[in-house]
């Protein structure tokens, strides 16, 4: 019973804090607070943050796993049942996903984070760096292929259009984490035709573009890390050829290997950087924070060799994040763990990016 006393204590305590914090004096926990069908919801990850919390999500099994300390904690998305310590809680309203961030209810904030995780000394889980939202506002992530376009395959199975949408989403989450609004072009396993991801694009008024594949090579040795970004310019002859050839391209049934290529010179046919030395950069600090964050081969910064006609004029770039091809490599982007370093690496070269931005501008 004691356990349990303290517990309710706690939370009374809490939430005379929280609210109280609310009214009154700065909050020290700038969270945003939602409300989903009349409950009151989190956002989980920059929650877990503030308390240096450890935390994984696996977007296939949708199980998010935290710990900190002797703590483990396992809650599921769509699920009102969650594990604390090996013991089952039931909490009112279910883990939910809104608006691509993982959301709790307040009961889980209250009696488990806050009871669990408060006591704790908590270790500043985000380095203090540069904040990205101070130079990049908004961000396009596209998850390349979903749907009938599996894109790549590997040999186990693993489908390049999943390692996709779950490094973007992850990726989402971070950069959401730091208040950066982001636009997904797909959320969900569904094939967007390109000219929809462009419009997505065009209409979304972005600070940059970013577009997440996994690579394949008949060459089952090749494996790496690489970014592409818009070349210079083709003559006119060859952007006809393309126009022609694209114009003919049945996206839905073409396969993985013979339309990769030809879907690129669309993409970046349409969306073109206005500033190539913009994506340059970029694509160079991503390569240069996965270098030195990850221990996988850096093939580094290619230009795709395509002009683009039109579309938004933003920074873009292409992240070719491993080779699905590759036996290694396929049985690590199969890693939430892996993924999700992935996505932080990919992080922290927007951060190195957009400080890049500041230095030279001026904040
Ligand atoms: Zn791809």
């Amino acid at each position: 019973m004691k356990p349990k006393n303290q517990i309710i204590l706690a939370f009374i305590f809490c939430a005379v804090i929280t609210f109280s914090g609310c009214a009154t004096a700065p909050l020290k926990e700038a969270l945003p607070v939602y409300n989903i069908k009349g409950a009151t919801y989190y956002p989980l990850i920059p929650l877990c943050e503030l308390r240096g919390v450890n935390w994984q999500y696996d977007t296939f099994t949708r199980i998010v796993s935290l710990s900190k300390g002797a703590h483990r904690v396992s809650l599921k998305a769509g699920d009102d049942l969650v594990l604390v310590n090996q013991r089952a809680l039931i909490l009112n309203h279910p883990v939910d996903i809104y608006e691509g961030t993982i959301v709790v209810p307040a009961k889980f904030k209250e009696q488990v984070i806050d009871v669990l995780f408060k006591t704790l000394k908590s270790t500043p889980a985000k380095p203090v760096g540069f904040n990205i939202s101070a130079k990049i506002r908004k961000v396009i992530i596209d998850a390349g292929h979903g749907g009938n376009d599996p894109g790549a395959i590997g040999r186990t199975g693993l489908r390049e259009k999943d390692v996709n949408l779950d490094i973007a989403k992850r990726l989402a989450i971070l950069l959401r984490s730091e208040g950066v609004n982001v636009v997904m072009t797909r959320s969900t396993d569904r094939f967007i035709p390109l000219d929809m991801r462009v419009q997505i694009t065009n209409n979304a008024k972005v600070d940059l573009f970013i577009s997440i594949h996994s690579n394949a090579n008949h060459a089952r040795s090749m494996n790496g890390f690489e970014v592409y970004y818009v070349a210079t310019s083709l003559n006119d002859a060859k952007r006809a050829l393309l126009a022609a050839r694209s114009a003919n391209l049945n996206l839905e049934s073409a396969s993985f290997a013979s339309n990769s290529l030809e879907l690129r010179a669309i993409l970046w046919d349409m969306l073109y950087a206005y500033d190539r030395a913009e994506s340059i950069q970029l694509a160079r600090n991503i390569c240069k924070s996965v270098g030195s964050n990850m221990d996988v081969r850096v093939i580094g910064v290619k230009d795709a060799r395509y002009e683009v006609l039109r579309g938004a004029r933003v920074p873009a770039v292409l992240v070719e994040t491993g080779f699905l091809s590759n036996y290694k490599e396929e049985r690590m982007l199969k890693n939430g763990y892996y993924r999700q370093k992935v996505a932080e690496s990919i992080m922290e070269g927007l951060r190195d990016y957009a400080q890049g931005l500041a230095s030279t501008e001026g904040v």
